[in-house]
């Protein structure tokens, strides 16, 4: 129980901090980048210093997605109001320049998906559901620098029994979201701590930030639903999102969302 408490309360302060410093950040950002373009405004085509002012707006506006990441985080309870149909999220989704940047970068990775037809839709934020899906699916790629597979399914399930550490969690029918990748897997030791801000194995602040899936937590857990991970090491992850079909969300807000303590499939 004590470890537990003090996770809670690490957690707690990850989120209040970075609510905290998040807010200041942004309104130093939004001048790094908008500054840049009133000097690229006036600067000739072929001034030698254009590249270098493109490189301080382009690194602004990385620093600004991860703000945008921690803000996400510390402040919870987003805006779950919306109709949400599921299967058109995935295909606009795949449809996307973030989607074609992503597999870009992958060559050797390649992506499909089943969606169930009639699943219904879901209540939600479509802005916060396709970051998740993004999320998810960059960090498949990543997981596979030999190539691979990355499928992503959609179907309807029943849920009829409690799940520990998921109070939300009421029985009725769920929209289940799945994305799984034939990678490397998780080590048995990191399972439980992926979902931490800021834990990464990847390099940190180049390839990782270690925001991707505590953002998913959050966005996950504000839309009552619970998350299972069927992790299998050195061959794939499944990451299994289920979100309550068409039920309204109570809207709470305050703390930032806590992890439970063990992820099991
Ligand atoms: P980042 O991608 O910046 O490292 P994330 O929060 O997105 O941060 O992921 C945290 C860690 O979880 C990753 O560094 C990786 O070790 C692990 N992880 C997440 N998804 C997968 C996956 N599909 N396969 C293997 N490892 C994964
Ligand atoms: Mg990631």
């Amino acid at each position: 129980l004590e470890a537990k408490l003090s996770r809670a309360r690490k957690m707690e302060a990850i989120g209040t901090l970075a609510g905290g410093v998040a807010h200041d950040l942004n309104n130093i950002l939004s001048g790094i980048i908008s500054y840049p373009e009133l000097i690229l405004m006036d600067l000739p085509q072929d001034h030698p210093l254009r590249d270098s002012v493109m490189a301080i707006k382009s690194s602004g506006e990385k620093a600004a997605t991860i703000v945008e990441d921690l803000l996400t985080l510390a402040r919870r309870g987003i805006a779950t109001h919306d109709p949400v149909d599921l299967n058109a999220l995935v295909n606009q989704f795949i449809d996307s320049p973030e989607c074609a940047n992503i597999l870009r970068h992958h060559p050797a990775v390649r992506m499909r998906s089943r969606l169930t037809p009639g699943i219904g839709s879901m209540m939600g934020s479509p802005v916060h559901l396709s970051k998740t899906i993004m999320n998810l699916v960059s960090n498949a790629a990543e997981a596979m620098p030999d190539g691979g597979t990355i499928d992503i399914v959609t179907t309807l399930k029943y849920i009829d029994f409690t799940i520990r550490g998921y109070d939300d969690v009421k029985e009725g029918e769920y929209l289940k979201l799945s994305v799984g990748d034939t990678g490397e897997g998780i080590a048995e030791e990191d399972l439980e701590r992926i979902f931490e801000p800021f834990f990464t194995k990847k390099q940190m602040g180049r390839s990782g930030t270690g925001l991707g899936m505590a953002v998913v937590w959050g966005t996950v857990k504000d839309h009552a639903g619970y998350i299972d991970v069927k992790n299998r090491p050195g061959s794939g992850t499944t990451f299994s999102l289920y979100f309550p079909l068409n039920r309204a969300i109570p809207v709470k807000d305050g703390d930032a969302a806590i992890p439970p303590e063990r992820y099991q499939g």
